[in-house]
């Protein structure tokens, strides 16, 4: 029997050359290119900001799977394709977005991005040490990443709530749901993370309202997308003074063009898409193990829910 047949189209250089070598390290599988002759023949295609017309290309492609824990770059079409949609979820990932966000937690309340700007200006100026149980952390999006940094941010100490879609229980965070209880969550957040996935119930979320409803100098740390901020009225919000600060590590437009005036708003921190990321190695492993599962007639592992979008 021939081995079943994976097609690589992922739009970066060095993640697709990474995940050839990891995938071909797998013996019982064969791996392509879109270019490669066999190509036609892939049952699967592993994706990153793939091809749009990728199932007209090559119509035996029979699932599709996401080389992140996100969907939403997969686009429309592919994800209204009807096909089964899989995605990374991997222990290290998360742990990485844990760190990320607890860095951007301390810089706020241990008030290091105040030292730096000071520093700029040879100012020497002590602030009030707040305990971290005084500092309020919000986590909108529960899911396998959000629900581990909640977690992870109230075992430091901070006072944790969360976001998601359906009510959830997570130990020591209290929990927030739907819309009817977004702005009581979002009243008592002094930094406000975003972990949503991007669909068209969250696009924008991250708006003039949503920051008029956070308590006046809260900071947001933006680790979902781009598309779930409005640009203009984050900086709005910054020169109007309701928001200290922001760290974006997502953006529209990817890499943010130099000109863009994110670059140089005062209050914001720009980190180049680096919140966590999976290894090729486990992305190759995940990859694997589906279509394993697929040529045996067995579900997926981690797809997502086509109506819900995530
Ligand atoms: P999951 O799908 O596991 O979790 C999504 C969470 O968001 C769930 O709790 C869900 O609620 C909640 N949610 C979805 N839609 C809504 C809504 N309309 N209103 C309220 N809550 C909602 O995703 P992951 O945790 O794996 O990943 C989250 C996102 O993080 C990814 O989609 C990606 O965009 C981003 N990410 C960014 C990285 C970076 O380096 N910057 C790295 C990795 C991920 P419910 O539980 O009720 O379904």
């Amino acid at each position: 029997m021939m081995s079943p047949t994976i097609l690589i189209s992922v739009d970066d250089a060095e993640l697709s050359s990474s995940l050839l070598m990891e995938l071909g390290k797998f013996d019982d599988i064969t791996v392509c290119l879109p270019q490669d002759s066999n190509a036609g023949d892939a049952q699967m295609a592993v994706c990153w900001h793939p091809d749009q017309a990728l199932l007209d290309k090559f119509p035996q492609i029979q699932c599709l799977h996401s080389a992140a824990a996100g969907v939403d770059h997969l686009g429309k079409g592919l994800l209204e394709s009807g096909l089964p949609v899989a995605r990374i979820v991997d222990p290290d990932q998360k742990q990485g977005m844990l760190e990320y966000v607890l860095w951007c937690v301390l810089n706020h309340h241990r008030d290091f991005d105040r030292a730096a700007k000071n520093q700029a200006q040879q100012q020497w100026h002590l602030y009030p040490q707040l305990p971290a149980n005084e500092v309020r952390v919000g986590v909108m999006g529960l899911g396998e990443i959000g629900a581990h940094v909640a977690t992870g941010l109230a075992q430091f100490g901070y006072s944790v709530s969360g976001w998601s879609r359906s009510p959830k229980q997570l130990e020591r965070v209290s929990t927030f749901s739907g819309p009817s209880e977004f702005t009581d969550f979002l009243e008592q957040v002094d930094v406000l993370v975003n972990l949503l996935p991007l669909n068209q119930a969250t696009q924008g979320i991250l708006n003039q309202s949503l920051f008029q409803s956070l308590p006046e100098g809260a900071c947001l740390v933006n680790t979902g997308r781009g598309g779930h901020l409005v640009e203009e009225d984050l900086i709005n919000a910054l020169e109007k003074g309701w928001l200290r600060s922001a760290v974006l590590d997502v953006f529209a437009a990817e890499p943010l063009p130099a000109e863009h005036p994110l670059w140089t708003t005062e209050g914001v921190t720009v980190t180049p898409h680096m919140a966590s990321s999976s290894s090729a190695a486990m992305i190759a492993h995940q990859v694997h193990q589906n279509i394993l599962r697929f040529i045996k007639g067995q579900p997926l592992l981690n797809t997502i829910d086509h109506t819900l979008g995530y």
